[in-house]
């Protein structure tokens, strides 16, 4: 199947679980997940309407984004290391794999220099996977006040990947948790935090049954993705 076809199933998919949710459909943004993807792919997506695509390695983006159309936003998803925070400023519209009080003030002070306002979102290790990188829901909201106090940052929500599971209801219990930890983030912040980042191809559907605002999908999209990412799913920059 070509792309046109998978984004319109997906789209579809998207659109019948937000029904089933009760939640309107413009309440769900897509991510386009395009590592590993070349420009090519990119701008073909761009040719079907798509605006939004997410990249998990600074210097892969770097590369690909001066050939992609322009006017297209990128979120970075993937680990972020200090040295690369700054290149990650500069390529990204939002950061959601903000992982820890370290990496945060670094994207501050390089936000900073650049005068750039960062949206970011803190990825949460919810099932407390050892091989995958994120906060603990504990200490999201020891440092939630710090991390809100930083210059140039602005938290939007959380993000989380979902253990693997072959069926995609396993993977309900963890985007609930993540949805109640924004909760209580929101409740310690008094204001409103607008995203929830989670869902992948596998699971997307009981991602936005749970309240998910931003799907991340990259398989069910583009297909098997070209060469292997070497690592983990959030490994690596
Ligand atoms: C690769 C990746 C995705 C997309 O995964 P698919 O299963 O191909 O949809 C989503 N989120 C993150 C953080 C990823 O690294």
């Amino acid at each position: 199947m070509g792309l046109a076809e998978n984004l319109s199933t997906l789209q579809q998919r998207i659109a019948a679980a937000c029904a089933r949710a009760q939640r309107p459909p413009g309440s769900v943004q897509l991510v386009a997940v395009s590592k590993n993807q070349p420009p090519e792919v990119v701008n073909e997506a761009a040719r079907l309407g798509l605006t939004l695509f997410g990249e998990n390695r600074v210097q892969e983006a770097k590369a690909k984004i001066p050939d992609c159309s322009g006017r297209l936003r990128w979120h970075f998803i993937g680990h972020l290391q200090t040295n690369k925070c700054r290149e990650a400023v500069e390529l990204f519209d939002m950061i959601e794999s903000v992982d820890s009080l370290r990496v945060a003030e670094e994207v501050s002070r390089r936000a900073v220099a650049a005068a750039k306002t960062m949206p970011i979102l803190l990825q949460v290790n919810v099932a407390g996977e050892s091989t995958k990188f994120g906060y603990e829901p504990d200490r999201v909201l020891a440092e939630l006040a710090a991390l809100n106090a930083l210059p140039h940052l602005e938290l939007h929500g959380l993000m989380t990947i979902a253990p693997y599971a072959p069926e995609p209801e396993r993977a309900r219990p963890v985007f609930r948790r993540l949805r109640e930890l924004k909760d209580r983030c929101e409740q310690a912040l008094g204001a409103p935090l607008p995203h929830l980042s989670m869902g992948m191809s596998g699971d997307f559907e009981v991602a936005i049954g749970e309240g998910a605002t931003l799907v991340r999908v990259g398989t069910a999209l583009f297909g098997p993705r070209p060469r292997p990412n070497g690592e983990a799913l959030d490994g690596g920059t």
